[in-house]
């Protein structure tokens, strides 16, 4: 897609190997992987104008081609629910950086909707010089982390292998209802690694991606990060 070449061109012009945030999710959107809204801001005025717009609760992150893991160093602000919550979190994000990264070049910050708390997954492709790009699922946090429960299928990926994916790790019931849990809507993630497998084919200079965390609903499922690293 177009739009997407376009990006990916840019940020090579630019030397970068890491897709910035925004970069990551428009490239998503443009493949109907579901992201939560967002709007770079350069001032701290414009912070809390694109906070009304994007709507409260909103989520501010640094936005900085030297920072990968952003809230490692303080450079994520949740659930934000008033103009004056924006101000104290835009000055302490940048503070933060200071502190940690005196030298990172800072873009701005990234305004965006903050989704509702639900159980989190993670969606990834990774490209082998073997076999050409995979894609990954598995449940987030100490899932992935440290149990490894996660799936791999190498690329392109079709809507009933990606539905075998999401049955074959050992979390499934955590997705599928337990105790009093109702079921998660694995329709909605099944759609969504087939997306991103759809674009990690189509764009074979991307070498990683992540949506790490995708929260899913009963309901719908939405990616609230995006990593995407370049050959
Ligand atoms: P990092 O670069 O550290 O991975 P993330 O953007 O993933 O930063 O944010 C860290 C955590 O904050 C996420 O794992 C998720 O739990 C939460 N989070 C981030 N963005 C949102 C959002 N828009 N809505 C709700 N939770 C979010
Ligand atoms: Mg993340």
């Amino acid at each position: 897609m177009e739009k997407v070449s376009e990006i990916l061109t840019a940020v090579r012009r630019e030397k970068r190997k890491h897709l910035l945030e925004p970069e990551a999710k428009t490239i998503c959107q443009e493949y109907d992987i579901r992201v939560t809204r967002f709007r770079v801001a350069k001032t701290l005025e414009e912070a809390v104008k694109f906070s009304g717009e994007v709507g409260y609760p909103v989520v501010l992150k640094i936005v900085s081609p030297d920072i990968i893991h952003k809230s490692d160093i303080g450079g994520v602000m949740l659930n934000l629910e008033t103009s004056l919550d924006v101000e104290t979190a835009y000055r302490t994000i940048l503070t933060n950086v200071k502190n940690h990264k005196p030298n990172a070049e800072v873009f701005g910050v990234l305004v965006q909707e903050m989704a509702p708390p639900s159980t989190e997954v993670i969606i990834g492709a990774i490209k082998d010089d073997q076999f050409g790009p995979s894609v990954m699922f598995g449940l987030g946090g100490i899932f992935v982390e440290v149990l490894k429960d996660v799936v791999f299928r190498i690329a392109p990926v079709a809507r009933q292998e990606a539905e075998a994916m999401i049955t074959e790790i050992k979390g499934y019931p955590v997705l599928n209802g337990y105790r009093n849990q109702p079921p998660l809507d694995t329709d909605a993630i099944a759609d969504m690694i087939v997306n991103t497998s759809n674009l990690v084919t189509a764009h074979r200079e991307i070498k990683e991606l992540d949506l790490n965390p995708v929260m899913v609903y009963e309901k719908g499922a939405i990616a609230v990060d995006a990593r995407v690293i370049l050959e």
